[in-house]
């Protein structure tokens, strides 16, 4: 039994060149896991909380030696000798250790770290590939919750960023992502060639009107400034028609509203500020929604309403949740009490995972678990703010999510996990399971 030896922290930078926390877990047989944790933009009011310094000195405030240091001197010595193995253990101890419930005293920087290092040790210990470990991991929480849930490792489906805007490219467009989903791919491979052939599709768009120079935002998508929303929604569908791709049945568009940000509290409003509409209200919001889903081939919205709103949230389901995939971002943020919430009242039917708004594997994983029991479809999710690690394919795969969404294929930060994900199916070889449009509705 591999058990841990020790923990070495560092201060590393991310893809906006902000400071982040990278660990190396060593194990009792000398081998090591690494892992580097992410960092939001947008991010929810609900997240578990990054700890950063708050020494305007050094990085404007943003380091995160503090969380570094907490590693260092609280959970190192804690963790000590722990089972690698036993990934629940580990990060139940980093639970109590830390104390709060938003895991603000170590910081869920430190936790994270902490838990997706030793997960990574305890393969490299064995010299099994991460995402078999995970899935061991998942299938004992996957056992009993029937035969509807896909357990065996699954390459997913990615939704992939196209034109960005909101709070990643500079507020050109209200909503933050118009993404492409590969819906007519056979394999992870077919769908990744079929995204690079969008991805240029688009540029060649922009550049039609006259947007060659255009820049892209911190996932990598195009950041023009547009007319509106909708001509980014038009753009995406004159690239589906110039690749040879039918809307609808080779292509389809997944949006991230990400309306948390333009949402104003005290009128209880969606202030579409970038284009200068009028002040709608959540039924406003809803009908906006809805003429967009007839108009283009959407099959998939991510907060399309705010992080609080569970009554607008309740009515957009009501209206939508049948025929498009509502995925509660902001909403549940990975959180296991927030989305039985949503479960309970019909508020979305589908939930981003991002390991960082929760701040260890093992509640990764009860999300997971609890989207799976109320056929909820999980959406294995990177943040704006990435680096070179990749653990989220091998999530993504071991836990036969379905879905991915890591942003666009520009950007090192963003190839390091579709790389991966092309390793991943090698390895597999020839059976390799693809997750495919089954996983939408
Ligand atoms: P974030 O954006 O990482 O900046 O929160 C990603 C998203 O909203 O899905
Ligand atoms: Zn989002």
């Amino acid at each position: 039994m591999p058990t841990l030896r020790s923990l070495k922290a560092r201060q590393v930078l991310d893809s906006r060149g902000r400071p982040t926390v990278e660990v190396d877990a060593f194990a009792s047989n000398g081998a090591r896991g690494t892992a580097i944790v992410p960092s939001g933009a947008s991010t929810g009011r609900h997240e578990a909380l990054e700890l950063r310094d708050a020494d305007p000195a050094h990085y404007g405030g943003l380091g995160v030696s503090k969380a570094v240091a907490n590693i260092h001197s609280t959970i190192a010595p804690a963790l000590l000798d722990m089972d690698l193995d036993d990934q629940r253990a580990v990060d139940a101890a980093l639970i109590a250790l830390d104390g709060t419930p938003n895991k603000g005293r170590l910081g869920a920087n430190a936790l994270l770290g902490v838990s997706l290092a030793v997960a990574h040790a305890s393969a490299a210990s064995r010299g099994e590939e991460l995402f078999l470990h995970l899935n061991r991991l998942w299938k004992a929480r996957a056992k009993g919750l029937g035969d509807a849930v896909p357990q065996e490792p699954t390459l997913p489906l990615p939704m992939v960023n196209m034109i960005s805007g909101g709070l990643h490219a500079g507020r050109n467009l209200d909503i933050q992502d118009v993404l492409f989903i590969p819906i007519g791919a056979e394999s992870y491979s077919q769908a990744l060639e079929t995204i690079v052939a969008m991805y240029r599709a688009v540029g060649q768009v922009l550049a039609k009107l006259g947007m060659e120079s255009t820049l892209v935002g911190d996932e990598g998508g195009y950041g023009p400034r547009l007319s509106g929303d909708e001509q980014a929604l038009e753009i995406v569908v004159e690239a589906m028609n110039l690749c040879g791709l039918t809307p609808g049945e080779q292509g389809a568009i997944a949006l991230d509203v990400a309306s948390t940000h333009f949402f104003d509290e005290s009128s209880r409003t969606y202030r579409f500020s970038a284009t200068g509409s009028r002040p709608l209200d959540a039924g406003a919001m809803i009908e906006l929604l809805a003429r967009w889903t007839e108009r283009y081939p959407i099959v998939s919205i991510e907060d399309g309403l705010a992080e609080d709103d569970w009554e607008g949230w309740k009515a957009l389901t009501d209206r939508l949740g049948s025929k498009v995939q509502l995925i509660g971002d902001d909403l549940f943020v990975t959180q296991t009490a927030r989305l039985g919430r949503g479960i309970e009242n019909g508020a979305g039917n589908a939930v981003l995972i991002k390991v960082n708004q929760v701040g260890t594997l093992s509640e990764t994983l009860d999300a997971l678990e609890t989207a799976r029991r109320s056929g909820f479809r999980p959406i294995v999710s990177a943040r704006s703010g990435e680096t070179e690690d990749a653990t989220i394919a091998d999530l993504a795969v071991g836990t036969a999510a379905g879905q991915i969404k890591i942003g666009s294929v520009a950007r090192s930060e963003r190839l390091a996990k579709y790389n991966r994900l092309l390793r991943i199916e090698e390895a597999l070889g020839r059976d390799a399971r693809f997750a495919g449009r089954a996983t939408l509705p």
